[in-house]
């Protein structure tokens, strides 16, 4: 077991780690997928590089800087977290390899957004469509439900439903197949043109006019992103931004959120101070639980 585990191993993530690597604490950063610091061609703006940095660079550096004072850091695309109760360990982590747990857990995800471009989807919101098989999946017992995405969140999100509902079937939307098979699940790997319904969704239409009756769009498209995955837990989000206090506490005990995810200045030296504070707080907070 970890005390802290850290999703994202940017400039939020990695800050945090320091803090909570030197206060002792056993700390696990786990990554997978581009960090938006990795598309910065050059950073001018931050301290103490006196012609810029690439982004690359400084993403690069920064793991390195905490796999040196004995961070342990993994390569590998997280798909599901949970709370887990009346255990010494209060969160798991699933990744595609692996579990971690940890006495607390620090969201350090960055802020891509996961929505597809896709007719309907906005409309349909909490009226069919659902980022979040877990939290939702019972609603659709005994019904037909599609999951869209092609990779290991989808993947992870059909595992979840396939023992609820009545079918699920992936929808690629233009991507190519999974290599996931399953004997009731059907794959459809033809671009999508529209989810359509009256007051729910009804039906999904593909771009060659054909159609599949659904009553669910579980939406699980690329790599679970931090909203996705605060959701699963219940955490408050507002405008695509996890809502945490001045000292990146989520409503959950336990769990911090800190960088683009949750909002404000989009900026290499906001998510810095971020995952300072966050570190800093969880230190405080696994103090407290080990001397209560
Ligand atoms: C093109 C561009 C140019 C920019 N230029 C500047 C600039 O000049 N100056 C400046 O200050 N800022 C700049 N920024 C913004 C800056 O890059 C971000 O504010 C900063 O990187 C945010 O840090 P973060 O740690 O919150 O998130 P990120 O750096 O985005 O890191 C997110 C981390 O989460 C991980 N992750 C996400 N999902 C998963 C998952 N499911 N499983 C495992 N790991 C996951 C990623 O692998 C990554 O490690 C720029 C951004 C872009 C896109």
């Amino acid at each position: 077991m970890y005390d802290v585990i850290i999703i994202g191993a940017g400039p939020a993530g990695v800050s945090a780690s320091l803090y909570t690597q030197r206060a002792n604490l056993k700390t696990l950063i786990i990554y997978y997928g581009k960090s938006s610091l990795q598309k910065a061609e050059n950073i001018e703006n931050y301290y103490g590089f006196e012609h810029g940095i690439s982004g690359k660079d400084l993403y690069e550096l920064g793991i390195r800087q905490a796999q040196n004072i004995g961070v342990e850091v993994k390569g590998q695309e997280v798909v599901n977290v949970e709370q887990l109760i009346n255990e010494d360990a209060r969160f798991r982590v699933t990744t595609v390899e692996g579990k971690y747990e940890s006495k607390a857990l620090i969201f350090a995800m960055g802020n891509e957004k996961n929505r597809p471009k896709i007719k309907g989807i906005e409309r349909f919101e909490g009226k069919g469509v659902s980022y979040c098989a877990v939290c939702d999946g019972f609603f659709y017992r005994n019904k037909d439900v599609v999951v869209l995405g092609s990779g290991n969140y989808a993947i992870s999100e059909v595992n979840e439903l396939i023992n609820v509902v009545k079918s699920v079937a992936i929808l690629t939307n233009g991507e190519s197949s999974p290599e996931f098979r399953a004997d009731n699940v059907k794959i459809e790997t033809k671009p999508i043109e529209e989810i359509t319904g009256k007051d729910r969704v009804e039906e999904v239409r593909f771009k060659d006019g054909t159609t599949l009756k659904t009553s669910g769009v579980f939406v699980a498209q690329g790599v679970a992103g931090s909203l996705d995955l605060a959701k699963k837990l219940g955490v408050i989000t507002k405008n695509n931004n996890i809502v945490v206090n001045e000292n990146m506490e989520t409503n959950m005990q336990g769990l911090y959120a800190c960088g683009d995810c949750v909002g404000g200045l989009l900026q290499v030296s906001k998510a810095v101070g971020d995952g300072a504070k966050a570190g800093m707080e969880a230190i405080k907070f696994i103090r407290k639980i080990h001397n209560s």
